[in-house]
């Protein structure tokens, strides 16, 4: 086939991030953000191809995902890169819910949007946008093949005891509640890298990938199946995150209602966007946490503390669902930047085999890299996630023989 190119979108409620990649290689040609779309001002970032280096940014109102993907389209024709060449093989678009349907990527066509909207009343926020740039560019491409990659599907290989939650079985099932899972993408990607950093091949080894950007979850992955991630029926479940609570008594909403009288949206606000690190300090960013602990800011290290005692308990529940774990895979934005959260989290788990070089922890690098000791029985390491060729990737594996 000749056409190698893909365009990879991830539509928010107001943004839409893009890369546009060459699969002969897995390069990326260019790529960028829309943010603020509909509001009073917009703004374009576009990074053109490597070898041009210089970084556009114009910043006038786009008023929808129609209007951003134009822009977008004019900045890559621009680089002579428009996406109507005939080198565009397909169109991959970041699907946050695939329910339990969908487990693998999938060409779309009206009986998959109708299955992604049908999925709405279990992800309000992501559903609906994700649509929009679907149906976007669609129009702009309609020749073109679309495919949705969903940030659930890595994760429907978890058994029933895993996904269920010990709720009555025909509520749960009535309402479709049950643990899916996020960032699978990542997972799926990171828990392969780390098997390839190991010399093996993912059925061979036993991985627990961490990854701890602003949204955070944990994965046990067996033999490069997911059994078990601390997400659950919304991305709100598990870790501590920089604005989520993660894991908390569900008496804590009762409480706040009959108690506190806060109304269900008030408490939905409260979990999803005022708590985590950001309830607990006032900042989500770890580098500002960090910086308060050097000057010993109390409230900031309560919330890493807090944030840690939770991460170490998931590497703990894992280590058991797993039974016997090869590695431990740090990945996204803290996982891959921050060293004093990787020491913290292994820190005092010597018995399980679980340590972490200082000096090997202190080194910054864009590759993936072990960071135990020499002989460690399980390997720690650091593995630069990569959602965006993941996505194209397979996005690419599922049309390449049928244009
Ligand atoms: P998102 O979930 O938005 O994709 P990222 O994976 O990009 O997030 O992670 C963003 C977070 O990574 C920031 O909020 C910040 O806490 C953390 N981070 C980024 N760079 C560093 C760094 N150099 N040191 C520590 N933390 C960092």
């Amino acid at each position: 086939m000749s056409a190698t190119r893909v365009l990879v979108l991830n539509s928010g409620s107001s943004s839409l991030k893009y890369q546009l990649l060459d699969m002969r290689d897995g390069s990326r040609l260019a790529s960028g953000l829309v943010e603020r779309i509909g509001e009073r001002s917009s703004r374009l970032k576009h990074t053109p191809p490597a070898t041009g280096g210089r970084i556009r940014e114009q910043s006038e109102p786009i008023a929808d995902h129609d209007a951003a993907l134009k822009a977008v389209a004019e900045e890559l024709a621009r680089d002579g890169l428009g996406l109507d060449s005939p080198e565009l093989a397909a169109v991959g678009h970041r699907v946050v819910h695939g329910g339990k349907h969908f487990t693998r990527p999938t060409v779309i066509d009206d009986a998959v949007l109708a299955e992604i909207e049908r999925l709405i009343p279990v992800a309000p926020l992501h559903n609906p946008a994700n649509l929009t740039g679907i149906r976007t560019a669609t129009a702009l491409r309609p020749d073109v093949p679309q495919v949705a990659v969903f940030d659930t599907a890595f994760h429907t290989t978890m058994p029933e005891a895993a996904a269920r939650y010990a709720i009555d079985v025909e509520t749960a099932d009535a309402h479709r509640v049950r643990r899916y899972g996020f960032h699978g993408t990542s997972h799926a990607y990171v828990s392969r890298a780390t098997a390839k950093l190991l010399g093996r091949t993912p059925e061979e080894v036993n991985v627990i990938v961490l990854h701890l950007g602003n949204g955070a979850s944990a994965s046990a992955v067996e033999k490069g199946r997911c059994v078990d991630t601390s997400m659950g029926l919304t991305p709100l479940e598990g870790l501590v995150m920089g604005t989520r609570s993660g894991d908390a008594d569900p008496a804590v909403i009762f409480h706040l209602a009959r108690v506190g009288g806060m109304s269900i949206d008030e408490i939905d606000a409260l979990l999803n966007k005022r708590s985590g690190l950001v309830g607990l300090c006032g900042d989500n960013d770890m580098r500002e946490i960090r910086r308060r602990i050097d000057e010993g800011d109390e409230r900031a290290q309560l919330a890493f503390d807090i944030y840690i005692h939770r991460l170490k308990k998931y590497i703990g529940a894992y280590y058991a669902v797993l039974g016997r774990v090869d590695a431990v895979a740090f990945t996204a934005g803290v996982g891959e930047n921050a060293a004093p959260v990787r020491a913290a989290a292994v820190a005092g788990l010597e018995s399980l085999g679980l340590a972490v070089d200082d000096a090997l922890n202190a080194v910054r690098a864009d590759e993936a890299r072990l960071i135990s000791p020499a002989g460690s029985r399980v390997a720690v390491a650091v593995v630069p996630t990569d959602e965006e060729l993941e996505i194209a990737t397979q996005t690419y594996a599922l049309v390449k023989n049928t244009n």
